[in-house]
């Protein structure tokens, strides 16, 4: 796709703001009203949703250039993809989508991504990771009392992130697999980056050759079916790879997996974990993870700027993502209580770490984390949860510099204690 292709879109946009909030009927407190991490950082219409479609129309009509301010508009934003839900409460339009051409015509422009993004994309092209880390080193994570099955067909992709950062995500992942024996096989050091800290800035064609590699890696394998314990990895595999390339493998993020396990009774949670906890939704398991749906029809005006899909076309309104398996499973852990914090779900706040924000624009990302520390601490809960290396990194940082009292952990974390292999 192209910017041509949202042109009527793009067109539609009203300036209504409403991609900047929750809607009314889902407020429950003016401070956590909003949805965008961007507009709530900076407060200038340019750093939201619409504000981006407004630029990316006008850069697309040929009417303004790029200039720095554009670009760094551009770029400060984690792709949460909250502005596209809030705004398919009214109207079918697609700010995320467009803001990822957006910066894809960035890139083959020859002015975009930032620096700092150049810098960890030439480290995936080298070591094929964006940290830089030897890919010798990628497996060093792997308990010598794991158990690997190389023949498996199912893949535990363990991705960049719980490799190299967030290693006990990957140890807790393993040892679950292992207790519900259920076989599974790495890649080790032939393991590459899923491509997503690339496509997210918009270098597509990058990305896209990193998506055929991975394919034919797992294709070599034989395998049918991958298992993520990193929610941007089973966005890329899930979502983006069959938009992209040919795609025809079954994947499945770990909190699902667990879920499966646990109504099967291969799985027991007998240790209690005496705590109060909250949980957070990635983006990129929830509103980002329902399937983009391809298609074919015909726009057909039937009043000055009203236009009706032919055939009907299917809305992403992101209220098909996952968010039941990972509370589902939180609730079965004797001694667990959860509590909701206020935006939750399709209308959950980001992190603040996503597509490329982390690198380039620290500060942003960590304060991003702390608005949402704020509103988990609010809660009374113990502890924030959630279900991606990513996330957990930046809420580590931010509860370390905001002092917050939270602890934070991965599912699969609490679940490896439950089960007794995870202390
Ligand atoms: S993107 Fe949607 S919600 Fe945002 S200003 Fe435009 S029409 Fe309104
Ligand atoms: S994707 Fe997220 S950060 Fe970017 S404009 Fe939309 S709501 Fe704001």
């Amino acid at each position: 796709m192209t910017l041509a292709d949202f042109e009527q879109m793009m067109d539609r946009c009203v300036r209504c703001s409403k991609c900047k909030f929750l809607d009314g009927i889902l407020v429950k407190s003016k401070k956590y009203s909003q949805v965008c991490p961007s507009i709530q950082m900076y407060n200038l219409h340019a750093y939201s949703g619409g504000g981006r479609v407004i630029m990316a129309n006008a850069l697309y009509k040929g009417r303004i250039g790029f200039s720095d301010e554009m670009l760094d508009a551009l770029y400060k934003c984690t792709n949460c993809g909250a502005c596209e839900v809030t705004c398919k409460m009214y109207y079918d339009i697609e700010p995320n989508e467009i803001i990822s051409e957006f910066r894809a015509t960035a890139v083959e422009s020859g002015v975009a991504p930032m620096p700092k993004h150049k810098k960890y994309i030439e480290l995936v092209d080298r070591v094929h990771n964006p940290y830089g880390e030897e890919a010798e080193k990628r497996q060093a994570w792997l308990p010598k009392d794991v158990d690997v099955d190389e023949a498996s067909q199912t893949l535990y992709f363990v991705g960049c992130t719980a490799a190299y950062r967030r290693q006990e995500i990957a140890e807790a992942t393993a040892r679950i697999l292992n207790a519900a024996h259920e076989p599974f096989a790495i890649l080790g050091s032939d393991e590459s980056c899923c491509g997503s800290p690339v496509y997210r800035v918009g270098d597509r064609k990058r990305a896209i050759d990193i998506m055929k590699q991975n394919v034919e890696r797992f294709k070599q394998q034989g395998i049918k079916r991958i298992v993520t314990s990193c929610s941007g990895c089973y966005n890329m595999l899930k979502v983006e790879y069959p938009r992209f390339v040919d795609f025809d493998f079954e994947v499945v993020h770990i909190s699902q997996l667990i879920e499966k396990l646990l109504a099967k009774g291969k799985l027991k949670l007998a240790n209690p974990v005496p705590l109060k906890v909250t949980y957070h939704d990635p983006c990129h398991l929830g509103r980002m993870s329902e399937p983009y749906e391809k298609w074919e029809g015909k726009l057909v005006e039937v009043l000055a700027l009203v236009y009706m899909h032919d055939p009907p076309k299917p809305i992403r309104t992101g209220a098909r993502g996952e968010y039941d398996a990972p509370r589902n499973v939180l609730r079965q852990i004797p001694g667990i209580e959860l509590v909701e914090m206020e935006r939750i779900r399709e209308y959950a706040y980001c992190c603040g770490a996503g597509a490329g924000v982390k690198a380039a624009y620290p500060d942003f990302a960590l304060s991003t984390a702390q608005n949402r520390l704020e509103e988990a601490e609010s809660t009374g809960a113990q502890a924030l949860v959630s279900c991606c290396p990513f996330c957990s990194t930046n809420f580590r940082d931010g509860i370390r510099e905001r002092g917050s009292p939270l602890e934070f952990y991965d599912l699969t974390e609490l679940v490896a204690r439950s089960i007794g292999g995870g202390e």
